[in-house]
């Protein structure tokens, strides 16, 4: 089994060494893991920042490439115990940050490079602390309408190689807005579906929705869609910000892929896809 979604303490919301991550690992079982941390990159919020030694610093191209050494450092350790080790991290998109982005990849040997969506007009409406500031200025159809307008941003971007937890929007807004967070409309997300497929990106099945909501992101009416409109690159994750929600979920994960028709996921080396049998 791979994961394909982690976050360490380098991000300033998650725990857990990239050693201790490594060791868990092993514990249970995992083949290969691709470290993802956070790199929120919008000049509007102060939470563009990672963690090194404990301390925050702004991120930048110096720190990446240190945390690369990190991320090298226990490849090479761990890879003699059997364990693969990939380095990715997961960008928050906002349009505008193409630019900033390409500046402070410079120079890394990324594997994996997942796009989210977590703000929208720079609140993170994956945030309970601010997301009903969003909610209270949107009703329900603007809000779906304007996260996945937000999502076919993303996509058609090209900048990356997955796109985490689509759904995401629903974490918070089931509570605020009830049952309608699901009515998104499904002619906009055909168009997405489509855009994912020409654009050669990968579409996430995120294992944090079970922790939050009981039910994978993306929720099942979206996975039926995603077949019907012939969706093959699949990436698994848990998103874990803790060592011990590692691997969580992903043989449920599986099968859930399974049961609408999936028999492929891909990991990634040097940005390149590779198919594994599922
Ligand atoms: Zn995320
Ligand atoms: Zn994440």
């Amino acid at each position: 089994m791979i994961d394909y979604h982690i976050h360490t303490n380098h991000s300033i919301d998650a725990s857990g060494t990239l050693a201790e991550y490594c060791q868990k690992a092993l514990e249970i079982g995992l083949e290969e893991i691709c470290f993802t941390n956070h790199c929120e990159l919008d000049p509007q919020r102060n939470d563009s920042f990672m963690r090194f030694n404990g301390n925050p610093e702004p991120v930048s191209n110096a720190g990446l490439i240190n945390l690369q050494h990190e991320v090298f450092e226990v490849r090479d350790r761990f890879a003699r115990k059997g364990l693969s080790v990939k380095f990715g991290i997961e960008v928050g998109y906002d349009p505008g940050i193409e630019n900033k982005l390409q500046a402070i990849t410079t120079g890394l040997e990324l594997d994996f490079v997942i796009g989210a969506i977590h703000c929208l007009d720079h609140i993170c409406i994956d945030s309970s602390r601010e997301c009903g500031k969003y909610f209270d200025m949107h009703d329900v159809e603007e809000y779906i309408s304007n996260y996945l307008n937000a999502v076919s941003n993303l996509v058609s971007s090209k900048l990356f190689d997955s796109i985490a937890h689509i759904d995401v929007y629903k974490k918070y807004g089931l509570g605020y807005y009830g049952e309608e967070i699901y009515n998104a409309p499904r002619e906009v997300m055909a168009q997405i579906f489509k855009s994912i497929k020409e654009n050669g990106i990968a579409m996430e099945i995120n294992t944090a929705g079970m922790r939050f909501m009981s039910e994978f992101y993306p929720a099942p009416t979206l996975m039926k869609m995603a077949r019907e409109h012939g969706l093959e690159r699949i990436t698994i994750g848990s998103d874990s910000h803790k060592p011990a929600d590692l691997g969580k979920d992903l043989e449920p994960a599986i099968a859930y892929l399974r049961s609408y028709g999936f028999h492929t996921i891909y990991r990634f080396e040097n940005r390149r896809p590779i198919a594994l049998r599922i």
